[in-house]
């Protein structure tokens, strides 16, 4: 018996991640974060280094892992277009040969395991707002391929080692989440409005910015983690996590110019391949099983994250943040 739970997370030094491994420190848990630095960063838990509960380990999913833990939560994965794109082959084996060495790790320490899925297992929906039990639209074989369908994958996995080895599983479907310690130049729209307004660089639309989605302030979704991991063994999920307030990209846009006083302009550029047109998320299901429903408005979330941004572009300079 432990007196401190030992908690593994993977993808620890990425955005979510950072924040997890805080909230987990803050409840008394002893935290191992293992990242491989793909799109993380060890300043990303600089605050946390000191902190004897804390163990940081450089280490890639795709290679088996023997370490002994009570609760793992499975966050590594590259999660934005830009990253995950950059080598498709390696995103699908991270999703993949990931979630059968963590669940493998799960099995025989039988710790509890969490996994990060996606409001991408939808693909582009044809069902709104979006159920658990919607079986998704997705391309099999698109450039969004490798993470979406790795992630189901993942997901099938987990419901496997569940019904044929028993494990303890959890798997919450996010959808879009933003915050501080977003990558500056990850090419995710939250964090391109805000880095281009503060920079007075144009703003950039792709498509006619009439596509929609739901963002979920960091924190929030974090609470959603731990109470899904805290709740009782015979909840599973899929469960969706995420914010259900729906905005146009447009939308979006005008926020971000009108909170950051910016003069950029609004300029329009083509729609990726396979952009989804609609996301929003149908929280009954955790509102329900959890008890758990967002409570940051968009506003008051993006003024976080516009502060966090002033800062790194003052520490750092327009260069050192964009590279
Ligand atoms: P992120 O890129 O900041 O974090 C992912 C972390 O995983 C990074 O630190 C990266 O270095 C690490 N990583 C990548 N491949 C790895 C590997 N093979 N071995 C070890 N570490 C590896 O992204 P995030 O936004 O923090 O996303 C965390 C998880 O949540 C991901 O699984 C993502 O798919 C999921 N998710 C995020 C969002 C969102 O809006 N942020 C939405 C849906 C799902
Ligand atoms: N695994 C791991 N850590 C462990 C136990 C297993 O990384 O503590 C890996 C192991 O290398 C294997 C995978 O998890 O490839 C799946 O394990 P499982 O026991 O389900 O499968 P098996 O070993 O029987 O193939
Ligand atoms: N987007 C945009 N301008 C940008 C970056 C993204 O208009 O500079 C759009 C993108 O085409 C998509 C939406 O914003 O419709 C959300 O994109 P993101 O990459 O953040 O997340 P995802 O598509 O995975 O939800």
């Amino acid at each position: 018996m432990h007196i401190h739970k030992r908690v593994l997370v993977t993808g620890g030094a990425g955005f979510l991640g950072s924040w997890l491994c805080e909230r987990l420190l803050e409840r008394g848990c002893m935290v191992l974060c293992l990242d491989n630095y793909f799109t993380g960063s060890r300043m990303n838990v600089e605050h946390l280094l000191d902190n004897k509960h804390f163990e940081i380990m450089r280490h890639d999913v795709t290679f088996p892992l023997f370490v002994e833990v009570d609760e793992i939560y499975n966050l590594a994965c590259p999660a934005s277009p830009i990253h995950y794109q950059h080598d498709p082959v390696q995103t699908t084996k991270t999703s993949v040969h990931g979630a059968i060495n963590m669940l493998g790790l799960a099995k025989r320490t039988r710790a509890k395991i969490m996994q990060a899925s996606t409001s991408e297992v939808y693909g582009n929906p044809t069902v709104h707002p979006q159920p658990e039990s919607y079986w998704g639209n997705v391309n099999p074989t698109g450039p969004r391929s490798c993470y979406d369908e790795g992630k189901r994958c993942a997901e099938t996995l987990f419901f496997d080692y569940h019904r044929q080895h028993k494990l303890r599983i959890k798997v919450a479907r996010i959808f879009n989440t933003y915050g501080p310690r977003m990558h500056p130049n990850d090419g995710r729209v939250v964090s391109n409005f805000i880095v281009q307004a503060l920079l007075g660089r144009p703003i950039t639309i792709y498509g006619d910015g009439s596509q929609t989605r739901s963002f979920c302030y960091v924190e929030d979704l974090i609470d959603g983690f731990l109470r899904l991991m805290d709740s009782p063994d015979e909840f599973t999920g899929p469960v969706n996590l995420g914010n259900p307030g729906e905005f146009t990209i447009k939308e979006l846009a005008e926020k971000v110019v009108a909170m950051t006083g910016s003069a950029s302009e609004i300029v329009y550029k083509p729609l990726p391949k396979d952009d989804p047109e609609r996301r929003r998320p149908d929280i009954s299901l955790a509102k329900q099983r959890l008890g758990w429903e967002p409570r940051v408005k968009l506003e008051d979330g993006l003024v976080k994250t516009v502060d966090f941004f002033e800062h790194l572009i003052k520490k750092f300079g327009p260069a050192g943040i964009l590279g």
